[in-house]
């Protein structure tokens, strides 16, 4: 069940009727598809600042090559249902007339040398994208200003998003925009190949773009209209994430052995496949993803959208929804500080994080190596020493600013400044504080520094699953649960799935850190003071905002 982790690879995970995982491959773009020229699997144009996309047909090209690398590993014939996870917000343009194409696929053919030309672009806006901030505010304004946007989608207008993409393509390329008969998410782009047919955007993805009313799950007249025109006939159906887009086409059948009857699950983002993956299922669970991008996301009854963060509909349930935080700079600014600091090693990375005491002495960083999201702050790197954070009798503290940190400083306030930014927010947002426990994911997931951090952040203990991709198997969860409700004829809750067996499945999650709360009088002092620096972090971050922030 090939799932598209954000962007720099394809993964593929593959489980039995136990949920155990069975084989798994990857394909990474940039080393595995060269001729792209890909850098981690991106195009950043540098006429175009902050201008970033990615090759269409590199996917395709992938996926073939995926499926290739599967076949000696899985009988595709025992294949009863696939699914997958694309990189939310990404989009694709399909031509006029591609829909012939797509539905009359030739076997004896490689997919590529038939799809190559079916795009009215070639080039995929996908979610590091941040040069539509013009499409944004009027997109916005004629909804009556971003809460109003919000309310009604979910999320103010980000750049990322699929809605002010597609008005920057109608209006810088509006002879692209006529020829295009189709446009779907990266996730519905793979489960079209698949079905051989358009698919439909789920509404979990489809909630990532800045068009569809949250409340009705139906594309809001009022912001379509402000969008584009002629847009609700190239986006076409929404479906729920459970839904079964349809059944894999004969190309599959004939060429890889498929069986005829293999269902084709919704396609969704790689967010709410993650939520999927890790089994997030009652209020206080929260999950923090420290992948390429940072994301913190949880469960809610109600959907409360507001300035900052995401709602979305819920991806594995018809009622509730998920709630969301998402940083840009994530792993490749941490790495990016590990490079310049600690000898582009982790190990001196971590030696460093031994060295340094937690709270680091007061030291706040913010570190932008790309325009952030959470705050809306451009480029650049801020320092700030809150000086008598141990002093009991001050509540409040004195902060003053600094050019630079020593190396081992450096990495312990990229380290503890994204986490107390995580938990400040999430609380601003109404997640529960402490949180009941916190599934951590993601590639710096693997570094018990940073979990041991979280713990002592946030209060609570953190647990980590068996592997990082969990958006991956949590595709694969997805492709099985919906073909237990087509089995059943209606709904079921995915929980039935793995309930009270979730240890002897593969996705099981184990206790990687300890809070020392509770009993604990130092453990609580700890938290209580990082209490504070969140406080202050978060003034720090309003003013930053106020004098530089992007609007
Ligand atoms: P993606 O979001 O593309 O799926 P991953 O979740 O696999 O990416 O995360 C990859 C990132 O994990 C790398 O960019 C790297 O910076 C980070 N990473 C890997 N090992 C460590 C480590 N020991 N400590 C901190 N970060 C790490």
């Amino acid at each position: 069940m090939p799932p598209m982790s954000r962007f720099r690879s394809l993964k593929a995970t593959v489980l039995n009727n136990e949920l155990i995982i069975v084989a798994s491959e990857i394909v990474n773009f940039d080393s595995e598809l060269p001729h792209y020229k890909t850098e981690d699997g991106v195009y950043r144009d540098p006429a175009d600042d902050g201008h970033i996309f990615s090759p269409t047909i590199m996917w395709i090209e992938a996926f073939e090559l995926l499926l290739e690398k599967l076949k000696p590993k899985i009988n595709f014939s025992k294949v009863v249902a696939i699914s997958g996870s694309g990189q939310q917000h990404g989009s694709v343009y399909w031509k006029k007339g591609s829909h012939t194409v797509l539905s009359s696929l030739d076997p004896s053919k490689s997919l590529l040398s038939q799809l190559k030309d079916a795009f009215s672009t070639m080039d995929s806006p996908i979610w590091m994208d941040s040069s539509t901030t013009k499409q944004c505010r009027e997109i916005e304004n004629a909804v009556g200003g971003a809460l109003e946007l919000s309310k009604l989608t979910g999320s103010r207008a980000y750049e990322r998003f699929t809605g002010p993409q597609i008005r920057k393509i109608y209006q810088t390329a509006p002879n692209v925009y006529e020829d295009t008969e189709r446009i779907s998410l990266v996730s519905s782009f793979m489960a079209s190949i698949l079905v051989g047919n358009y698919a439909s955007i789920d509404e979990t993805d489809g909630a990532g773009m800045n068009l569809m009313d949250i409340n009705q799950r139906t594309w809001s007249k009022a912001v379509l209209e402000a969008t584009a025109p002629g847009l609700e006939e190239k986006l076409g159906k929404l479906a729920p994430a459970y839904a079964v887009a349809g059944r894999i086409a004969p190309y599959f059948v004939e060429r890889l052995q498929f069986d005829s009857n293999c269902l084709v699950i919704q396609w969704s983002g790689d967010n709410p496949n993650s939520l999927a993956g890790l089994t997030l299922n009652t209020p206080g669970d929260l999950a923090i993803s420290l992948g390429t991008s940072d994301t913190v996301f949880g469960i809610t009854a109600e959907a409360k959208p507001s300035l900052e963060g995401h709602v979305f509909p819920n991806p594995v349930e018809p009622d509730g929804y998920m709630v969301m935080l998402c940083y840009k700079n994530g792993s490749l600014t941490r790495e990016d500080v590990r490079n310049r600091c600690a000898e582009k090693s982790w190990d001196v990375f971590n030696s460093y994080l031994d060295k340094t005491p937690p709270l680091n002495g007061g030291k706040l960083g913010f570190y932008y190596k790309d325009h952030e999201i959470l705050p809306p702050l451009p480029v650049g790197f801020h320092r700030y020493i809150v000086e008598n954070l141990n002093d009991a009798t001050s509540d409040n503290p004195v902060v003053c600013e600094v050019e630079e940190f020593d190396p081992p400083s450096e990495v312990r306030a990229i380290v503890e400044g994204q986490l107390l930014s995580m938990r400040g927010h999430a609380e601003r947002f109404g997640m529960p504080y402490p949180p009941k426990r916190i599934i951590a994911t993601g590639g710096a997931s693997s570094n018990e520094r940073i979990l041991n951090s979280i713990s002592q952040i946030f209060g609570c203990h953190v647990f980590t699953v068996e592997r990082p991709d969990s958006a991956s198997l949590g595709a694969a969860l997805r492709a099985a649960h919906g073909w237990l409700c087509n089995e059943q004829g209606s709904f079921v809750p995915i929980s039935c799935m793995y309930q009270g067996n979730l240890e002897k499945t593969s996705l099981g999650a184990k206790l990687a850190a300890a809070a020392a709360t509770g009993e604990d009088a130092a453990g609580n002092e700890l938290l209580d003071k990082y209490t504070v620096l969140m406080r202050k972090r978060m003034e720090i971050e309003r003013r930053l905002v106020e004098k530089i922030g992007r609007v």
